[in-house]
């Protein structure tokens, strides 16, 4: 069975968010451990999370997607915004330590005028300052478009932040289909010449999610505007190649497409018929 999902909101809790995913046909979800564009949080409902638990074992929801906010910077050159960076992923991680059947994902950040460089050392380094053997949770780099001055750019990027971090075991890659095409990877035409070049640089057991999502733009833009299923410049036809490739379709899929619950349940379907089971 195809392990798809949307983003959700997380303003209800966990148990709001299984019963959504359900209702819309999804058996996985992501959200935003906190308010994409700041830092506040609500303290942890340890009920929630065990009601949530115990609803996702019944319903068969697999592993969920943690997403750190847009806000989180590792690679900033203000001191203070990558000491808020490192405060917020280890008290993100502390808080999914209470919900093994997850992974968080972030992006690994914008060196702004500091050069790539520099920002693969100072994300790798608030990672080997945040990472412990204990800790539970999978920690995902997620490939970016490349616009403006975002580290992650390309699969190298990727491969040299996880080479610096000391608890590589920890370490995966979530795939953005928007980001990579957008940023030069042509998966419409050549999806077996891509896929087999993330696996020479990183390695396609770190592989371990993928965002699907149409592009607006056209290939190798650098913008980064996502794009319902099927409307954009990627395709139906890619995504029905995408989700079937056998070297993805075992990965849980999650829409970050511009939409409301309805429009996710219809992309869900839309994807489940066009997975061959
Ligand atoms: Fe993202
Ligand atoms: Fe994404
Ligand atoms: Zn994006």
């Amino acid at each position: 069975m195809l392990t798809i999902g949307c983003h959700l909101s997380a303003s209800k809790g966990y148990l709001a968010m299984g019963k959504e995913a359900v209702k819309i046909g999804a058996n996985t979800f992501q959200y935003f451990t906190r308010n994409p564009r700041g830092g506040a949080v609500k303290p942890l409902d340890l009920n929630d999370v065990e009601a949530y638990r115990i609803f996702a074992e019944e319903h068969g929801i697999e592993k969920i997607l943690a997403h750190a906010p847009y806000t989180l910077n590792a690679c900033a050159k203000d001191d203070s915004i990558r000491d808020f960076a490192l405060r917020t992923m280890s008290d993100d991680l502390d808080r999914l330590a209470h919900l093994p059947e997850s992974m968080y994902n972030f992006h690994p950040g914008s060196h702004v005028s500091q050069g790539a460089e520099k920002g693969i050392e100072l994300i790798a380094d608030l990672l080997n300052r945040v990472l412990t053997p204990e800790q539970p949770t999978m920690v995902l780099l997620e490939t970016m478009s490349g616009k403006g001055s975002e580290v992650g750019r390309n699969f190298e990027e990727l491969r040299a932040i996880i080479d610096r971090v000391e608890c590589k075991e920890k370490m995966g890659v979530c795939l953005d289909t928007c980001h990579v095409y957008d940023g030069g990877y042509d998966i419409v035409n050549s999806l077996d010449e891509v896929i087999s070049e993330f696996d020479r640089i990183v390695g396609l057991e770190r592989l371990c999610a993928v965002h699907i999502n149409d592009s607006k733009n056209p290939f190798a833009s650098h913008k980064d505007r996502h794009e319902k299923i099927g409307l954009g410049s990627i395709g139906a036809e890619a995504f029905a190649r995408i989700i079937n490739h056998p070297a993805l379709r075992k990965l849980p899929f999650y829409l970050e497409t511009p939409n409301e619950l309805d429009g996710y349940q219809q992309e869900i379907s839309l994807l489940r018929g066009l997975y061959h089971e």
